[in-house]
């Protein structure tokens, strides 16, 4: 033992090029942060040298770093780290000069595919009064670190920007995964995201700004990445509908028959609804007619599509990861399942069909919206003899389906189960980004029916999560408002639980984003005041910053029940979620569960 102790120090000191230390831990270096590795337990803790805090990490015990493993440069440090039933090859690399963060990657030997492994440890906040930044299935959460039974899926990248993060509201940290993951999107504490290996992993730690900086720094990192996106403004030019995402209403349209719907929609603009989406399911079949008598009303024609089927066309729910970490031989399950399966699962297959067909929707309809439902959240291989695909593959041929059809000239959006921002290059709107799916989700079964149903007060258990403005903060619209429009999803809609519409809207004009409804003529006609009015209200705020970058969030009452956001034309949102008006100058007032627009100066 104690000569293998020696032959440590010995390695470390030939190894290392920088230079001695009182410790026998590798270092990293820089103006900003001082990395440390312990070879007895395989933690890193990371001194901050312009905050003067040191961050630690949740040690789990039997790791250490395997002795002869270790090298160490200027900028990296190399080793295996060995533990119970895992072994990791780790790099870090953190570069010179005032960089406030380092890259980690992680190689599990022989294995491409696992649940994530308890190596390399997660960061802990430096104390109990910090907060857990959470990227749910859509919007985010700001969980308090003194509870943390409460938080579904900690320190794991399940939710829709594959990131989270530590903050005391002021400093920070984010951790990225810049690899693949197949999210599990399922509400609750299970986890059984399934990731790529080696996994690479981004560390970035901020003195200022709290969650703000921290999804600033996401937007950052994946626009520089995506340089060919556009903002939504910027892509009405090619594609006029487009424009509709800025303050139109998103509408599933559930009549009887094309005619049935259309009246509907022409009551609907002349009551005032002035600007929507009418987006059919396929309940009945579309005509010309209608497409063509939508569009004179000035609204959108759309229809909703399942490009790629549903998984459970070939295996039982969980396949995908089941195959990917080698539960069940693949073997297997080709002798169970059918070409057609395949066929309907594969988006390599279906791509240059569903173009086609398409083409024949567009040519026939005048079709101006495309809704792909789960297109970004069913992801499997293809293990078709004819046509086989890993799911990275899969993922890729999925983006390409929608970034096609975009080019066809239409708006396009997917979603209902989480958001990934991989799909954001193909996308224009997400329905249930504004959802909080890993913690709550209604359990109604649209499209087979409930589209009418008022959840009423039954709802108030999904409202504690879904609506709780002591906890949610608007992550995925501090990151990408002007890139991608965002609904709730279509089974909880804005009016799903009427008790709690108020306080959906409110978040709607909150965070900028675009109401979705279901309507017939029965809903139409026993709620059109509440339907007006929320439309005034949502519109009267989104006509000013639909499509505009938000700049900042945060609450001005220390319960949060009064918040705003801040807009890149100046403007600052404030709602007041409370049961008491709030005085937010000598002259502006918000009424309780109201909202207010003040111009500031640009920004
Ligand atoms: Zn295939």
């Amino acid at each position: 033992m104690k000569v293998s102790l020696l032959l440590f120090a010995w390695l470390i000191a030939a190894c290392s090029t920088i230079s001695a230390n009182s410790s026998s831990a590798p270092r990293l270096e820089n103006e900003i942060l001082r990395l440390e590795l312990s070879i007895r337990d395989g933690a890193l803790s990371v001194f901050d040298k312009r905050t003067n805090l040191t961050w630690r990490q949740q040690v789990e015990p039997g790791f250490k770093v395997v002795p002869d493993s270790l090298q160490v440069t200027t900028n990296s440090i190399s080793c295996r780290v060995s533990g119970p039933g895992e072994i990791c090859d780790l790099t870090i690399e953190l570069k010179g000069g005032a960089a406030a963060g380092f890259d980690l990657t992680a190689a599990l030997p022989n294995e491409h595919y696992g649940t994530l492994p308890a190596y390399p440890f997660h960061f802990v906040a430096p104390d109990k009064s910090w907060f857990y930044v959470q990227n749910t299935s859509g919007e985010g959460m700001l969980m308090p670190l003194d509870r943390p039974g409460e938080i579904n899926k900690a320190y794991g990248w399940s939710g829709s920007q594959p990131w989270w993060g530590l903050t005391d509201l002021k400093h920070g940290l984010a951790v990225r995964l810049d690899t693949f993951r197949n999210p599990d999107t399922r509400s609750g504490p299970e986890e059984s995201t399934v990731y790529a290996f080696p996994l690479r992993l981004r560390y970035d730690f901020v003195t200022a700004g709290g969650y703000v900086a921290l999804a600033e720094l996401y937007r950052e990192y994946f626009l520089a990445a995506h340089p060919e996106m556009q903002p939504l403004r910027d892509r009405v030019a090619d594609r006029p509908p487009v424009g509709m995402l800025k303050d139109g209403v998103y509408v599933y349209l559930w009549g009887e028959n094309p005619a049935d719907d259309l009246r509907l929609v022409s009551e609907m603009k002349t009551a005032g609804i002035d600007r929507g989406f009418a987006v059919f399911y396929g309940k009945h079949p579309i005509d010309r007619a209608l497409f063509d008598g939508i569009k004179r009303l000035g609204w959108v024609a759309g229809s909703y599509h399942m490009p790629t089927g549903n998984l459970f066309r070939v295996g039982r729910r969980g396949w995908p990861n089941a195959i990917l970490t080698g539960r069940m031989p693949a073997e297997k399950l080709r002798r169970t399942s059918d070409a057609k399966g395949w066929e309907r699962i594969c988006a390599k297959f279906q791509l240059p069909r569903w173009l086609e067909k398409a083409k024949g929707m567009i040519a026939s309809y005048g079709t101006q919206l495309f809704y792909f439902d789960t297109l970004v959240v069913q992801l499997a291989p293809c293990l078709s003899p004819d046509h086989p695909s890993t799911i990275e593959e899969n993922q890729a041929a999925r983006l390409k389906l929608a970034q096609e059809t975009q080019e066809l000239g239409t708006v396009v959006g997917s979603g209902e189960g989480v958001a990934p921002t991989w799909a954001l290059p193909g996308l224009d709107f997400y329905e249930g980004a504004m959802s909080l799916r890993t913690y709550a989700d209604p359990n109604l079964k649209i499209p087979s029916g409930g589209c009418d149903t008022d959840l009423g007060d039954g709802y108030s258990s999904d409202a504690a999560f879904i609506l709780d403005e002591k906890r949610r903060v608007p992550l995925f619209q501090l990151a990408f408002h002007d890139y991608v429009a965002s609904t709730w999803v279509w089974r909880d809609t804005n009016f799903q639980s009427r008790p709690f519409a108020w306080k959906k809207d409110l978040f709607n004009i909150l965070y900028g984003t675009m109401p979705i409804w279901h309507m017939n003529r029965q809903l139409w006609e026993s709620h059109k005041a509440d339907y007006l009015a929320s439309y005034r209200a949502v519109a009267s705020v989104r006509s000013q910053v639909g499509f505009s970058r938000m700049t900042g969030h945060g609450w001005l009452t220390p319960d949060r029940s009064v918040q705003y956001t801040d807009w890149e034309g100046g403007q600052r949102v404030i709602v007041n979620f409370g049961p008491r008006p709030y005085q937010a100058t000598e002259r502006t007032t918000v009424a309780a569960k109201s909202f207010v627009v003040r111009a500031t100066a640009a920004r």
